[in-house]
């Protein structure tokens, strides 16, 4: 067993010994963090199991995202004609192992420019399983079973979390599936049942629909996306059914079986919907079980998520814990927030708490919905005093260009001063259209303020800005 108690080639910048700061999760709740307490002088290692980037690039948003960069690039090939190209239908091939192929070697290069960018700021990786023994110090088990003891200020548990499953629907990679298991088909799924019509169920029902698939997707709820604005999920399920997905809602799967050539999924009312591969989008468990949190002091809820602060501190001192182990926003942009957050406040930095308000989320159907802020139902719930509005896409001149039908910008503005507190995007790109609205929120920008900033003609944000127009006179009542 080998004890490590400081890096000797790594620089200080304070005279007294460097604090030693110890991570467990290489994803970007630990890595982000890493290179923060490298910034600030300190003595940083890194254990992490599976891969540096974590399930957000090797399993989760880079994979994914760049699936669906490829099924836009299909829907666009596909839709040519509406732009007056022709281009035969038929001739477009989806070859799903070529594709995946791109995907993995995406995942693995932006891994290895996340290993680069680590060893260049002088942290320490170490690849195997962390767990801690005490609150300062943590023990690292390696691939071959060798073990190494850290002795540590300061430790951030950034473990993430992994797919959940239905008792009676057990993935086996090759029919009944996680999103993690995806990108090893050789085929596309004649005919993928998509189980869950939260944001991942969504995404990936929308990108295999496009990219030729027959999806059904079976939903729980009255609607799809049931977490984001209703008048957003409207215009995604309208899309959904538009391209020709089946979309079942107020429908409960209780179990997934393996059929002679495919599967067949049993819904709670008796009712069974057959395909050739099942896709399990039903949530995530913290990755919390067995790493020595409770030992060491570190309180978990029920359901196993590391309970923190808005600084990141969990309940064991010197222990802080950042990203999906934390359950806060699922969000690798959060995940990251947290790490920082946690070593500028470890480590004597100045520190502002995590504000979930000023978050932006992106759903990246098609079209994506963007959020900031407050949302119809925080204004509902909270009685806040806004003024709402909500523009159509349809009549900006760009979007008659893009061949763009659907989708609107909504912004809420606070009633008196006029400052802008939120807003949703509905558009291709929405994501990267929802920053402007982003900067009013957290800059507290007003309507005035907002709307006065030039747009380019013709740009869908343009919208945005008349959207704020509109506000002028409504907030002052
Ligand atoms: C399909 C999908 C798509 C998504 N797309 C987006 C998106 O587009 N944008 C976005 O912001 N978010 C997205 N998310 C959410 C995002 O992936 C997570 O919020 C993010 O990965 C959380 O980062 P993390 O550092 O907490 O955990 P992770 O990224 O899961 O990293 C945790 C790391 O810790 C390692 N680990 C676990 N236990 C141990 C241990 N005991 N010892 C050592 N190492 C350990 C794991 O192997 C892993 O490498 C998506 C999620 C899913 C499921």
């Amino acid at each position: 067993m080998a004890r490590v108690t400081s890096t000797p080639d790594q620089p200080s910048s304070a005279a007294a010994a460097p604090s030693r700061v110890v991570i467990v999760g290489g994803g970007p709740g630990g890595y982000e963090a890493a290179l923060v307490a490298a910034q600030l002088g300190a003595d940083v290692t890194v254990i992490d199991r599976d891969g540096l980037g974590g399930s957000a690039v090797l399993t989760d948003c880079v994979p994914s995202k760049s699936l669906i960069a490829t099924a836009e690039a299909v829907a666009t090939v596909r839709h040519a004609d509406e732009f007056g190209v022709d281009v035969d239908p038929a001739a477009v091939v989806v070859a799903l192992r070529h594709i995946n192929a791109r995907i993995k070697r995406l995942a693995r290069a932006q891994s290895s420019d996340i290993a680069r960018q680590l060893h260049t700021a002088g942290v320490r990786v170490l690849p195997g399983t962390g767990r801690l023994a005490g609150p300062q110090q943590v023990v690292a088990t390696g691939v071959g079973g060798d073990e190494t003891v850290l002795d540590a200020d300061v430790v951030l548990i950034a473990t993430g979390a992994h797919p959940r499953v239905l008792p009676d629907a057990v993935p086996d990679g090759e029919r009944i599936l996680t999103w993690t298991q995806l990108y090893e088909l050789p085929d596309l799924p004649e005919r993928l049942v998509v189980v869950g019509s939260g944001v991942t169920g969504a995404e990936f029902a929308g990108a295999y629909q496009a990219l030729g698939s027959q999806v059904v997707l079976v939903s729980s709820r009255d609607r799809v996306l049931p977490g984001e604005d209703p008048d957003a999920a409207e215009v995604i399920e309208r899309a959904f059914t538009r391209i020709g997905m089946q979309v079942m809602s107020r429908s409960r799967a209780a179990a997934v079986r393996r059929t002679p050539d495919g599967v067949q999924v049993e819904l709670t009312d008796g009712r069974t919907v057959a395909g050739s591969h099942c896709l399990l989008a039903v949530g995530s468990i913290p990755n919390s079980q067995a790493i020595g949190l409770t030992e060491a002091g570190v309180d978990c809820d029920e359901q196993g998520f590391v309970q923190v602060d808005r600084v990141s501190r969990t309940s064991a001192r010197g222990v802080y814990a950042a990203g999906d182990c934390t359950g806060v926003n699922m969000l690798a942009s959060v995940a990251a927030m947290q790490g920082r957050i946690a070593m500028w406040h470890a480590l004597g930095d100045a520190v502002a708490p995590l504000s979930q308000v000023g978050v932006s989320a992106n759903v990246f159907t098609q079209p994506e919905i963007a959020t900031v802020g407050w949302q119809c139902r925080d204004i509902e719930t909270r009685n806040i005093a806004a003024a709402t509005v909500m523009l159509p896409l349809a009549r900006n001149p760009r979007a008659k260009m893009l061949d763009i039908h659907e989708g609107f910008v909504k912004l809420f503005a606070r009633r008196g001063s006029g400052n802008v507190i939120g807003g949703v995007v509905v558009a291709p790109r929405a994501g990267e259209l929802i920053h402007a609205v982003s900067l009013a929120v957290s800059q507290r920008m007003t309507v005035d303020q907002f709307q006065a900033a030039f747009t380019i003609y013709p740009s869908l944000s343009g919208t945005t800005a008349e959207a704020a127009r509109k506000l002028h006179l409504d907030v002052q009542s």
